[in-house]
């Protein structure tokens, strides 16, 4: 397949998935969205974001980080030479949970099939998780806050778990440790190894069949 044909139905599989996951009613909050929030970025990025849940701005527009926390999002991308699009934005849950509350288990296992189809088709470098709450996903039993800020490996994912950008928005300190993991992100893609690279694009179909057991 040429690259333009690859690319093509890669966003043709990505937009599959976002239709999936518009008709969705599989929990509660299916019935007070206003709309799903699937995510959006480049479906080839090589670093994908991974929020906790849409809030009032997002569940109105139907795009994640569009609040104060995704500007900041912003600028800490633009601080290591990144933008929007050249990433992926996701969030665990695809809906708003109501009056911003956290998503619960049921909800959160709900829409995990969608984050697992995202991340298979997307094949990211590397999956920064912001907050506790999307670090959990992977790692259900070790300590968000002593993971902070360190590569972890899980199979063949490389999670890298930081501060929730809302966080730095009540605790102004934290943007500076934000603004840290994002030049280590920035320096992990820049040596990230070119052998990896050709054995990560051969292997897809293993890793699909390994991905989270
Ligand atoms: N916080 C999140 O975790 N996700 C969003 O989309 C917005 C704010």
């Amino acid at each position: 397949m040429t690259s333009t044909a690859k690319l093509w139905s890669e966003l043709q599989e990505l937009n599959e998935i976002v239709k999936e996951i518009s008709q969705c009613t599989a929990c509660i909050l299916s019935k007070t969205r206003t709309q799903t929030v699937p995510g959006t970025g480049n479906s080839k990025a090589e670093i994908m974001f991974v929020g906790e849940a849409p809030g009032f701005n997002e569940d109105q527009q139907g795009i994640p980080f569009v609040g104060r926390a995704g500007n900041l999002l912003i600028e800490l991308l633009s601080s290591i030479e990144m933008n929007r699009e050249s990433v992926y934005v996701t969030n665990l849950v695809k809906c708003r949970p109501p009056k911003n509350r956290d998503p619960n288990t049921q909800e959160i296992d709900a829409c995990r099939k969608f984050l697992e189809m995202q991340i298979l088709q997307i094949n990211p470098k590397i999956i920064v998780t912001l907050g506790r709450h999307a670090f959990s996903f992977f790692f259900p039993h070790t300590d968000a806050r002593s993971a902070r800020g360190k590569f972890m490996d899980l199979k063949n994912l490389t999670i890298f778990p930081i501060y929730h950008p809302a966080a730095a928005l009540y605790n102004p300190k934290l943007k500076s440790v934000l603004k840290q993991d994002f030049r280590k992100i920035s320096a992990f893609i820049q040596n990230y190894p070119k052998q990896e690279e050709s054995t990560k694009t051969t292997s897809n179909t293993t890793k699909q069949l390994s991905f989270f057991e």
